[in-house]
C-alpha cells in the first residue's frame, strides 16, 4: 500500500465531481513538457475508460519526442483551434488543471479558463498554488504531477480502470521530471509506483529510448555547438551560462525540444552549482535555470526573470536583447554568493 499523501477530503471531492459530471476538459501549462503531457494523457485515457467525454487542450504545440504517445492525435492545440477550444471550455462541466499553479502559466488559454463556469480541480507539484480551483491537490514534495495522478486514481479505488496507455503516459512524466530518476527521485514509493506501471505492461526501457535517447542530427549539432562555443563558466560564482540567439538556432534548423536538457549539462562540471540557459524567441528570451543543493534557481527566476518554479529547476522570460540579459545575469550573480557556501563540490 502506498501512503496517503493526497488528503482524503480531496479524494472524496474529486470522486463526487466525477460521479456528477461527464463533460470534462484537461489543460496543462504553456510549452508542455513530459510531465504536463504525461499527466494530461494519463488522466485522459483513464477518464475515457470510465466513460467520460474528455478533451485535452494544450496552450501550444508539443515537443517532438512526445508525439508517439497514444492520444496525442486527440489533443487540441489552442493556438491552432482557438474558437473550438473556447467552445469546449465553455461547455465543460469539469476542468482538470495539471502541472501548473497559476493561471498565468496558461499563455493564451488563461482568459478562457479564468472565465469558465466549470468546476476546476488542480493537480500540481509547484510551490504556492494560486486559489483558482475548487479542489486543490498541490504537493511540491512530490516529484511529478504524473505521480499525483496515479495516486489519485488509486485512492479513488480505480486502479483496475487504468489502461496501459495511461500507464505509459504517467511513466513518461515521472521519468522526465526526475531526469530519468537522477534527481528528486530517492523516495522508495516512486519505485513501487513504477512497479505497478510495469505490471500494467509498460516497457520502461523502450519509453526511455523514445523520449530521452532519440536525437536528430541537427539537434546533436546544435547541442555540440552550444557546449563548444556558447558555454561560459563564471568560476567565482560556481555558475555556468549558455546562450543561443535566433540566428544560431536557425543555423541548426532548430525545432521545439532540440535544446531540452541542455541547461543541465554544465551541472556535470564539478564545482558548478547553478546553470542558466537563455534562448532567444520572437518576442522575448526564454530563461531556463537549474541548480544543485540549496542554490535557489526559483528565487533568481522570480526576482529577475518574471518567472518561478522549483528550487532546482526554474524558468522565466526576459523582455530585452541577449546583450542586456547577459549584462543583467553577470550583475546579479554576486548577490547569490551566500548560497554557495554549503555547496562546494
Ligand atoms: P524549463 O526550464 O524546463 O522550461 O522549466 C523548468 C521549470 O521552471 C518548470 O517546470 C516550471 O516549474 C518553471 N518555469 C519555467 N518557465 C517558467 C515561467 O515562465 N514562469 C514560471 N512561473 N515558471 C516557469
Ligand atoms: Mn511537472
Amino acid at each position: 500500500m502506498i501512503s496517503k499523501i493526497i488528503l482524503e477530503e480531496c479524494i472524496q471531492q474529486v470522486s463526487k465531481l466525477l460521479d456528477k459530471h461527464d463533460n470534462i476538459v484537461i489543460v496543462c501549462h504553456v510549452s508542455p513538457d513530459g510531465d504536463a503531457i504525461g499527466s494530461s494523457l494519463g488522466l485522459y485515457h483513464f477518464l475515457e475508460e470510465i466513460g467520460k467525454r474528455v478533451t485535452v487542450i494544450v496552450p501550444d504545440s508539443l515537443p517532438k519526442n512526445l508525439l508517439f504517445l497514444k492520444g496525442v492525435k486527440d489533443i487540441l492545440t489552442y493556438t491552432r483551434y482557438p474558437e473550438y477550444a473556447q467552445e469546449l471550455i465553455e461547455q465543460a462541466e469539469l476542468i482538470f488543471c495539471l502541472d501548473f499553479n497559476a493561471l498565468s502559466r496558461l499563455g493564451d488559454l488563461e482568459e478562457p479558463i479564468r472565465k469558465a463556469s466549470a468546476k476546476k480541480v488542480m493537480i500540481d507539484h509547484h510551490l504556492c498554488p494560486e486559489p483558482f480551483c475548487d479542489v486543490i491537490i498541490s504537493h511540491p514534495q512530490v516529484s511529478s504531477t504524473c505521480e499525483l495522478v496515479f495516486r489519485l486514481i488509486c485512492r479513488m479505488g480505480m486502479f483496475e480502470y487504468l489502461p496501459l496507455k495511461s500507464a505509459n503516459a504517467i511513466y513518461v512524466g515521472m521519468m522526465t521530471d526526475t531526469g530519468n530518476f537522477t534527481y528528486n527521485s530517492n523516495k522508495p514509493e516512486m519505485y513501487f509506483i513504477v512497479g505497478e506501471l510495469i505490471k500494467k505492461g509498460i516497457n520502461k526501457d523502450d519509453l526511455y529510448t523514445k523520449v530521452c535517447n532519440t536525437n536528430s542530427l541537427n539537434k546533436l549539432r546544435l547541442n555540440g555547438f552550444a557546449i563548444h562555443e556558447k558555454l561560459t563558466v563564471f568560476e567565482p560564482h560556481h555558475t555556468a551560462m549558455i546562450t543561443l540567439t535566433k540566428d544560431e538556432l536557425k543555423r541548426f534548423h532548430y525545432q521545439k525540444g532540440d535544446s531540452e536538457g541542455l541547461v543541465n549539462v554544465p551541472l556535470s562540471i564539478p564545482g558548478v552549482v547553478f546553470s542558466a540557459f537563455f534562448r532567444e524567441e520572437d518576442d522575448f528570451i526564454k530563461v531556463s535555470l537549474r541548480s544543485k543543493g540549496d542554490f535557489p534557481a526559483n528565487k533568481v527566476a522570480e526576482e529577475w526573470f518574471n518567472g518561478g518554479g522549483h528550487l532546482n529547476a526554474a524558468g522565466g522570460e526576459f523582455y530585452g536583447t541577449m546583450d542586456e540579459i547577459i549584462t543583467r545575469f553577470v550583475k546579479l550573480l554576486p548577490q547569490y554568493d551566500a548560497y554557495l557556501k554549503t555547496e562546494t563540490n
